[in-house]
């Protein structure tokens, strides 16, 4: 058994695809173990995002961000990490595999409507930054 933190980011939350993309965790066998609706801040997306500080990208991606409100999660299941990436696809949608939620619904590597943590620790340091102990059930 094992938790990620998956965001469902602004443009999938505008576009009115919570409903499809947690389907899709569920019809995984991935189970909410914690959800809420947010809207991130400069700080709070710069902080989540801080080990990106110094890319290039990064204004661009902490903008983005938010620019509307984002729904959090944290997923539990068998290898829930490695699957979460997995029903992501790639971080370009371009080359994100066929039937991917980006391949499905990304419109660019900066609007590529999901966030899911890439290795253990970041997932355990990234649903604490979000959810209190209480709040994982
Ligand atoms: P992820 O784990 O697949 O989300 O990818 P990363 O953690 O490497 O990057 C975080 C986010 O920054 C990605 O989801 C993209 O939205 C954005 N990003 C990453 N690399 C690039 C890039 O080369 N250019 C731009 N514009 N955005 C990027």
């Amino acid at each position: 058994m094992e938790r990620t933190l998956s965001i469902i980011k602004p443009d999938g939350v505008s576009r009115n695809l919570i409903g499809d993309i947690v389907s899709r965790f569920e019809k995984a066998g991935l189970r909410v173990a914690a959800m809420k609706k947010i809207q991130l801040t400069e700080k709070t997306a710069g902080d989540f995002y801080g080990v990106h500080r110094e890319r290039p990208f990064f204004k661009d991606l902490v903008s983005f961000m938010i620019s509307g409100p984002v729904v959090v999660m944290a997923l539990e299941g068998d290898n829930a990490i490695a699957k979460n990436r997995e029903l992501m696809g790639a971080t370009n949608p371009k080359e994100a595999a066929p039937g991917s939620i980006r391949a499905d619904f990304a419109e660019s590597i900066d609007a590529n409507t999901v966030h899911g943590s890439d290795g253990p620790d970041t997932a355990a340091e990234e649903i604490a930054f979000f959810f209190r102990p209480d709040e994982i059930l």
